[in-house]
């Protein structure tokens, strides 16, 4: 996996895309509960593919599932996001499966380019651009440029980007 740094840094972008896509659907609810539902949403899924794997109700901590089997299933996050972002505005608990979905399929992009590569439909696939852990600063990066454009080009509808980036040490 990339390093666990990494997917933290870009679980962040996550769910903040998650967020500004939330609120410009109009389905933040009151008081904007479920933009920030779908933020921290979005933040935990984006090491879900790693936790889900692991044991951790058990005290070895093993893994139940090989590493990058099922829980790293492309199209089981894709199929998710989509359904996900069809129920916003109609289930109040759709912002929150569209952020942890968010951060899912980032965790997956953030592994894509080492050479274990994820299994996207059937086959791993692996983008064989660098070895896990390095260029982390790459990866990072690029989600954060997701992250602005989504602010940007989605945030201005009844949402306060800056008020929350400000709220992040960021703005
Ligand atoms: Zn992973």
């Amino acid at each position: 996996m990339a390093s666990s740094a990494a997917h933290h840094a870009t679980g962040w972008a996550a769910g903040v895309i998650a967020a500004a896509i939330v609120a410009h659907s109009r389905a933040g609810g009151p008081y904007h509960v479920w933009v920030a539902l779908a933020f921290a949403a979005g933040v935990a899924g984006s090491t879900a593919p790693d936790w889900l794997e692991v044991a951790w109700w058990s005290r070895t901590r093993r893994l139940w599932i090989t590493h990058r089997t099922a829980t790293h299933w492309g199209v089981a996050w894709i199929a998710l996001l989509v359904a996900a972002y069809h129920w916003l505005g109609h289930y109040p608990v759709a912002a929150a499966l569209f952020g942890f979905a968010c951060g899912g399929v980032m965790h997956l992009l953030a592994d894509w380019p080492n050479p274990l590569g994820v299994p996207w439909i059937a086959a791993r696939h692996s983008l064989n651009w660098w070895n896990s852990g390095r260029c982390d600063l790459l990866v990072v990066g690029a989600a954060w440029v997701g992250a602005w454009f989504a602010v940007t080009r989605f945030g201005g509808v009844g949402w306060h980007a800056g008020y929350w980036l400000r709220g992040l040490g960021l703005g």
